[in-house]
């Protein structure tokens, strides 16, 4: 048996005994966690119990974000040796489908996602058992700590693939909770790309300066001091239904509104006349596609920036005060992690 932090009602997470798993096929790799990173849907799953369509029913074992030692590796497992750190990808996709088989495992039909109600359990365990396609080693510069950060930024990368190939000279990034700090980061690898950043929280707009953005604003504040009025591409990464409208403003005609955040609620109102007047293009970021070792890289090269924000850890025994520190938004917390191993 080993250790859990399992959700068994909204706002409640309880360390509970699991049973270990076996390794399924000869591709199978067992992991230690070492880390685990708390993401918004997590806290989505904390908060209401469900994303969308996805019901918590039962008790869950929750996280995605993970990076943690080889154990065991099956007979076929050529990607990783025991005793390799790395970081886990959390979608296992089928391989078979008509998604997979185009280049699109993120849209599967038979996705199985970590931490996803009726689906994989998640990553706040001692031990987990992924395909060795879900484990990328780590270098030696990059600790197992700050390589949790590897997966919102992998999302990051993947919503800046959309614009691949357009000359986007400014952006904004509506919310500065990890995906919109990941989002900025991604912006200043791309010379010439200045970027607004928009979060309720000082402490988050305070941290988005850190990282470099070249104007900061609350989400209401207009008329922001020297910035453009118009911008070429908004990342909405919030998922609050004010920040669609506001991208809707911020953006000029033709623009770009890439969609990154998980939805507060289940419909949204949109201003579609004026997306339509303005043919703005909509994207919609579903998790990422294949650019987690990109981000691994990124994450190595920015890992003193990424350190700053990952602002609290907690040993498993805590994740309770974890979840309740995230959720609150307390203490100017960005990324919360669990040490699982003390
Ligand atoms: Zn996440
Ligand atoms: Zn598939």
């Amino acid at each position: 048996m080993m250790k859990a932090a399992m959700l068994t009602a909204p706002g409640r997470i309880e360390i509970r005994e699991v049973p270990d798993k076996p390794l399924r096929a000869d591709t199978d790799v067992r992991i230690r966690i070492d880390f685990g990173g708390i993401c918004g849907s997590d806290l989505h799953y904390f908060r209401t119990g469900r994303i969308g369509e996805q019901v918590v029913a039962g008790p869950l074992v929750v996280g995605h974000e993970c990076t943690g030692t080889v154990l065991e590796t099956g007979k076929a497992v050529t990607a990783v040796r025991p005793g390799e750190r790395v970081a886990v990808e959390p979608a296992v996709s089928c391989g078979r489908c008509d998604q997979c088989r185009t280049g699109r495992p993120n849209t599967c039909r038979r996705v199985q996602f970590m931490g996803c109600p009726g689906q994989l359990d998640g990553a706040l365990v001692e031990n987990i058992v992924m395909p060795e396609t879900n484990c990328l080693p780590l270098p030696p510069e990059l600790s197992s700590g700050t390589a949790v950060f590897s997966e919102p930024v992998s999302i990051a990368l993947y919503a800046w693939r959309f614009l691949k190939g357009l000359d986007i000279r400014t952006v904004g990034i509506l919310g500065a909770g990890p995906i919109g700090l990941a989002v900025l980061m991604a912006a200043r690898e791309r010379a010439g790309v200045r970027a607004l950043v928009t979060d309720p929280l000082d402490a988050r707009l305070s941290a988005a300066k850190a990282l470099g953005a070249d104007w900061t604003a609350g989400p209401q504040e207009t008329d922001v001091p020297d910035a453009p009025e118009e911008f070429d591409a908004v990342f909405e990464c919030c998922g609050r239904e004010e920040a669609i409208a506001r991208a809707a403003r911020l953006l000029k005609p033709g623009g770009h509104l890439v969609i990154v955040g998980i939805p507060e609620t289940e419909f949204f109102r949109i201003d579609l006349h004026g997306l339509r007047r303005d043919e703005i293009t909509l994207y919609n970021v579903r998790r990422q596609n294949g650019c987690l070792e990109e981000a691994i890289g990124l994450c190595t090269r920015r890992r003193k920036e990424i350190d700053g924000l990952i602002t609290h850890s907690f040993p498993l025994d805590a994740a309770q005060q974890a979840f309740d520190l995230a959720e609150g938004y307390r203490d100017g917390v960005i990324k919360s992690v669990i040490r699982m191993q003390g």
